[in-house]
């Protein structure tokens, strides 16, 4: 059998390892932070008769410059944004991969706080752009001190924030993205991908890119607009980053379907967005359910949670996943990860993790 030790592959990938989250059929997924409730029918239904529209021309390219869509993200966001300020991708893994494509690179840096998204340092080096780390606080916070000491160590090209940061749930404040926007010259990035799940009174870094021309945020219609299957995902920064865009990514790289399909979610924002609380409801629940089984659990401005005290994080996965729950195992040391999902899968999980992990509820122990 052929293996990659077979091929003559780049140099810099030879041992890496792919994007790798199990892909299963089973009853309760909560791992991988989709918004486990589907899009409402009668959205479906008005999506539905715009991709038909969009399929009677599909026998010419789609607009290079997906306009509408750039107005309509930029209407849904607010913040004093136009369509010049827009840029969006087949998801935002896409839109990571464009602003690695063009301010990375090779002989080119990136600093990232991990543990965090795993995909930004996967496409770090797909582009060949070198990754380097730097600690985080205690809580797996990062104090407007740690990110300048780390940016002055490293002198990173880019510098990469996930706020919230997925895998842990964490805030950022936006007093350490405007320390690490001063402390630097470089592009800095910030992953706004569960922003809609923070809370209503939290500003977005949106709020400081006036000004800042180096600083990109980026979000995705994955999440909070349940829209993963999709693959829409955007970024707002200055019209001359949107500009750097364009030099990288390739003609016609959002199909109409994908543009009709996201515009027909956006007209329907709010409809799209009701389950977000009830999400954040579920998140709080699943929350306190695992502290009452005396878990260690991260405050989480997302829509998953990071739970520690797992004496066999392997373990305890497998045995949840032959009860129909699938959560995530990151390889964080005693430490799980589950997302959010409906009143009965929060069940589902709640249920099956008392029985597999032999505990009882604070308070019930003889
Ligand atoms: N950023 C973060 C922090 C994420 O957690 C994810 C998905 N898990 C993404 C980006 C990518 O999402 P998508 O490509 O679906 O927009």
């Amino acid at each position: 059998m052929t293996t990659l030790a077979d091929l003559p592959l780049r140099s810099d990938l030879v041992g890496r390892t792919a994007y790798g989250a199990p892909q299963l059929t089973v009853p309760v997924a909560l791992n991988v932070n989709e918004n486990t409730h589907p899009v409402p029918a009668d959205v479906a239904d008005d999506i539905v008769g715009r991709i038909r529209t969009a399929l009677l021309e599909v026998n010419r390219y789609p607009d290079r410059e997906f306009t509408a869509l750039r107005e309509a993200l930029a209407g849904y966001l607010g913040a004093g944004l136009d369509a010049s300020w827009i840029w969006a991708a087949n998801g935002s893994n896409e839109v990571i991969q464009h602003v690695l494509q063009a301010f990375g690179g090779p002989g080119r840096t990136v600093l990232g706080f991990p543990p965090t998204y795993s995909m930004h340092s996967i496409i770090a080096a797909s582009t060949s752009t070198r990754w380097v780390t730097a600690e985080r606080d205690a809580d797996f916070t990062i104090s407007p001190e740690t990110a300048v000491a780390a940016i002055e160590r490293e002198r990173p090209d880019l510098v990469f924030l996930c706020a919230p940061n997925n895998p842990t749930g964490t805030p950022v404040p936006l007093e350490t993205i405007a320390a690490a926007y001063d402390a630097t010259d470089g592009m800095v990035f910030v992953d706004e991908a569960y922003g809609e799940f923070m809370p209503a009174d939290a500003p977005s870094a949106l709020t400081l890119l006036p000004g800042r021309e180096r600083l990109i945020v980026s979000r995705t219609m994955s999440k909070a607009f349940a829209f993963a299957g999709a693959r829409v995902g955007y970024l707002a920064a200055d019209p001359a980053v949107t500009d750097a865009m364009r030099l990288v990514r390739l003609p016609y790289h959002l199909s109409a379907l994908t543009q009709a399909a996201a515009l027909g979610a956006l007209a329907h924002a709010p409809e799209m967005l009701r389950m977000v609380d009830d999400i954040c409801v579920q998140r709080d629940r699943t929350a306190a359910g695992l502290a009452g089984l005396g878990f260690r659990v991260w405050p989480s401005w997302t829509n998953f949670l990071l739970f520690g005290g797992v004496e066999d994080p392997a373990g305890l996965w497998r045995a949840l996943l032959d009860r129909g729950v699938l959560i995530r195992d990151l390889a964080i040391p005693g430490c799980l990860r589950v997302s959010a999902g409906t009143a009965a899968e929060t069940d589902a999980f709640l249920t099956a993790i008392a029985e597999v992990s032999g505990r009882a509820p604070v308070g019930s122990r003889p």
